[in-house]
């Protein structure tokens, strides 16, 4: 799918370029420029690196240095309860500069953030939601879908996901919270929001891994009810594949061939991964 590779390598490049080597690589020449101009100038002019090398890893270092410092000095993380969870998403939302992230397995959040979700991606915020895969069966989720992808909202699905974490280009909040109305007004619900750079990008990394895992796809609504079928052996909402009838992370950990339900219709069934349908289904689906 070129539109997943395109997505993985633009995140890639963002990451590059948000890097604090990046940005101590930039500012030093800035420095060394201003600094030893005329110096740097003529020993090039000479070709002689020799000189300019010392100098130039002397200044990176301290630049380093000089950024870490900082970045823990402004960052804080602080614990985040029940209600006063959706304040944060709604900031997280309003905050970003480049790019959203939502990972929540549930997805039906009403119509205020639904709409600050559609401004953000008007004003070209790169936005992007992952799901649980057997979100697709459900209206209000296909409503939501139908909403932002009118905007370019890119969402994936993932079968296996219960991580909640929303995150925009430089906080994250991690959460027990989905992205649900009933959640949001009356659940009991625990987070922690983050803005120190290290607990930042290890978090974002986790997300990259999610959309670089195996078992994730992009999701497209229109396929949704013929593409999906059923893990024979743990029923949950997979990829419709009759070579492939059980999840990746279910195979890891049972590979004999017995199964309890049906790939096509989730019903409780002897079913094999040779013959992965019950009896109304082995027919008409493998023709
Ligand atoms: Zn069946």
């Amino acid at each position: 799918m070129p539109n997943i590779e395109k997505q993985r390598k633009n995140l890639n490049i963002r990451k590059f370029t948000k890097s604090k080597y990046t940005w101590s690589v930039i500012i030093t020449i800035l420095i060394d420029n201003i600094y030893y101009k005329s110096y740097h100038f003529q020993e090039i002019i000479k070709l002689k690196f020799s000189n300019v090398i010392p100098w130039f890893l002397l200044t990176f270092a301290l630049v380093l240095i000089v950024l870490k410092l900082l970045s823990k000095l402004t960052s804080n993380s602080r614990p985040v309860f029940n209600q006063a969870i959706n304040n944060e998403i709604f900031e997280i939302i309003d905050r970003a500069n480049n790019e959203i992230f939502i990972v929540s397995p549930y997805i039906d959040p009403g119509n205020t953030i639904t709409e600050k979700i559609i401004k953000r991606a008007k004003e070209n915020i790169q936005i992007t939601v992952i799901h649980k895969t057997d979100q697709l069966q459900k209206d209000e989720f296909q409503r939501f879908y139908n909403r932002l992808t009118a905007t370019n909202v890119v969402f994936y699905n993932n079968p296996s996901l219960h991580s909640k974490i929303y995150c925009n280009d430089s906080e994250a909040l991690m959460t027990s919270m989905n992205l649900l109305t009933s959640s949001m007004e009356n659940s009991i619900e625990s987070g922690i929001m983050l803005n120190y750079k290290d607990s930042y990008k290890a978090i974002r990394s986790h997300i990259v891994d999610i959309l670089n895992s195996d078992q994730t796809s992009l999701t497209n609504i229109d396929n949704a009810s013929t593409d999906l079928g059923y893990c024979i052996k743990s029923k949950q909402r997979i990829n419709f594949n009759p070579k492939k009838p059980v999840a990746f992370h279910v195979y890891k950990v049972d590979r004999s061939q017995k199964g309890q339900y049906c790939h096509k219709c989730g019903k409780e069934y002897h079913t094999t991964i040779n013959n992965p349908f019950c009896d109304e289904h082995s027919i008409n689906v493998q023709k």
